[in-house]
C-alpha cells in the first residue's frame, strides 16, 4: 500500500519523458522502444572476461559454481541504467513491459545451452521486498520463463539481508562471505538444471553463492540470466 501511494506521488510530481528521445509521455516512447536493440555484449567468461563463450572458463570453474551467464546489456549502457533506476528505486512499473519486450527480442542470443531448465530467481530479503513492493529478480525469472517456455519456481529464500562480514572485509573467500545468507525453501526438490535469474550481475559473489547452494542440493547445472552485467 505504502509503495502504491509512493508511486502515485512520483507520477504526479515527475511527468515521464522518453529516456531515449526525451519526448513527453512515457519512459520509452513507442518509436524508441521499437528501435531499442542495444549492442549485444561481447561474450566471454563472466568472472575473468576471457574466452569467447558465455560458459565459465576452465580456470574459473575451479573456484566458481555458476556454469555460465547470459545477459542483456553491459551495465555501462546509459539508457538501461536510467530504466533500471526508475524501476528499482522509483518504483516505476512502466519499465517492466520495456524490459520484457527487449528481452524477447534478444531472446535467442540469451538462450541457455539446451536442457530442460527450471527458472528461478535470487530473492530479496522479505523486509526489502516489502519496502520496494516487488522483487525485480522475480520479474526477470518470469520473463525468462515466458520467453523460453520454461517452468518458473521459487527454490531459494534469503535469510539475512547481507553477510555480517561482507560489509567490512572484501578480501575474504568470496563465496564464504555469503554462507547462510540463502537457504533452500522447505519442501523444495531442486531440479537438475536451473536458470538462475537476477537483475544485475556485479561481482558475481551472490550469484555464485546461490549456485553453490543449488548444487549442494542436487542441481547439476546452474546457468545465470540477468538484465545486465557490471565489471
Ligand atoms: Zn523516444
Ligand atoms: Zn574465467
Amino acid at each position: 500500500m505504502e509503495s502504491r501511494l509512493r508511486n502515485l506521488a512520483v507520477e504526479a510530481l515527475f511527468p515521464r519523458f522518453c529516456v531515449a528521445c526525451a519526448r513527453e509521455g512515457s519512459l520509452m516512447c513507442r518509436d524508441c522502444l521499437d528501435q531499442w536493440t542495444p549492442v549485444p555484449p561481447r561474450v566471454s567468461c563472466a568472472y575473468c572476461g576471457k574466452g569467447e563463450s558465455p560458459r565459465t572458463c576452465h580456470d574459473c570453474q575451479e573456484e566458481m559454481y555458476l556454469d555460465g551467464l547470459s545477459y542483456f546489456v553491459p551495465y555501462g549502457n546509459a539508457l538501461f541504467r536510467e530504466l533500471l533506476t526508475s524501476w528499482k528505486y522509483h518504483g516505476d512499473h512502466s519499465v517492466e513491459p520495456i524490459f520484457e519486450k527487449s528481452l524477447r527480442r534478444a531472446g535467442l542470443r540469451m538462450e541457455p545451452p539446451v536442457k530442460p531448465y527450471w527458472v528461478t530467481h535470487i530473492p530479496l530479503h522479505p523486509t526489502r521486498e516489502r519496502f520496494r513492493g516487488f522483487d525485480q529478480a522475480k520479474h526477470v525469472a518470469d520473463w525468462a520463463g515466458e520467453i523460453f517456455g520454461l517452468p518458473v519456481e521459487t527454490f531459494v529464500e534469503r535469510r539475512y539481508k547481507t553477510a555480517p562480514q561482507a560489509r567490512t572485509q572484501h578480501t575474504r573467500r568470496r563465496v564464504g562471505e555469503m554462507d547462510e545468507v540463502f537457504g533452500i525453501l522447505p519442501g523444495v526438490q531442486v531440479p537438475e538444471h536451473v536458470l538462475l535469474c537476477d537483475d544485475v550481475f556485479t561481482s558475481g559473489t551472490t550469484m555464485d553463492a546461490v549456485a553453490r547452494l543449488l548444487k549442494e542440493n542436487g542441481a547439476k547445472t546452474v546457468w545465470g540470466f540477468t538484465l545486465a552485467k557490471g565489471r
